[in-house]
């Protein structure tokens, strides 16, 4: 059987993650959201086990402290706890389907440790327009917005460690690119299936 990719997504928050990866799910088959857990409360509208699990922060570190931990990785972003689970992530990726992971830039870093992930970040066009997007969204209040939009210029610093960076100016066009790394990075040649590379005979 061969391993699925594990789809690496950061982007400093508003940048449209959220947005461009339900369009691109959508669309192309084959793509499991990770679903992360959280000491974050939820949002209107968000589901608990669709979003996020969302737990107490006593729940969130029994799953962290086991050994192995429950995580794959975890950080702390904007105040909140965030976590991957390892058991659903390779469950998944030992069944061959294509994972996707929505998490922070210190949390992909772990990952790149541990794992030969594709990292995509998606950048907002400017900071301004970031700011009037996450105004926008009208999901925080005035001091939350102002703790993202100072993570965001620590959060863009790192772009050149991701392999892949999508300007989300015009949003049909940052969907099809993302698309467009995912259609290809599963047609890479290295990508092994039943454990042997792919052959083809001429
Ligand atoms: P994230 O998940 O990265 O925090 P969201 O997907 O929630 O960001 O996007 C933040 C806000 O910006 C949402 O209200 C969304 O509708 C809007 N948005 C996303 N992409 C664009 C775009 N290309 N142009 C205009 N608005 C956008
Ligand atoms: P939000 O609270 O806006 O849903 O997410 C805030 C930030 O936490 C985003 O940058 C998002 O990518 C990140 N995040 C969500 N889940 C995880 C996770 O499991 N691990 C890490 N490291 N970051 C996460």
């Amino acid at each position: 059987m061969s391993s699925g990719i594990l789809l690496v997504l950061s982007a400093p928050s508003g940048g449209g993650k959220t947005t461009i990866l339900k369009r691109v799910m959508a669309d192309l088959p084959g793509l499991v959201f990770s679903v992360s857990h959280t000491t974050r409360k939820p949002r209107p509208g968000e589901e608990d086990g669709r979003d996020y699990y969302f737990v107490s922060r006593r729940e969130f570190e029994s799953i962290r402290d086991r050994q192995p931990s429950g995580f794959l990785e975890w950080a702390e972003v904007h105040g909140n706890l965030y976590g991957t689970s390892r058991a659903a992530v390779e469950q998944r990726l030992g069944a061959g389907r294509d994972v996707v992971l929505d998490i922070d830039v210190q949390g992909a870093a772990q990952i790149r440790k541990s794992a030969d992930p594709v990292a995509v970040f998606i950048a907002p066009p400017s900071l301004a327009e970031l700011e009037a997007r996450l105004r926008g969204r009208g999901t925080e209040d005035e001091q939350t917005i102002a703790l993202r939009l100072e993570n965001a210029k620590q959060e863009l610093r790192v772009v050149d460690s991701y392999d892949y960076l999508i300007v989300n100016d015009r949003l049909a066009e940052a969907v099809e690119s993302l698309r467009s790394i995912i259609i290809a990075e599963r047609c890479r040649r290295r990508r092994a299936v039943d454990g042997a590379p792919v052959r083809v005979d001429f």
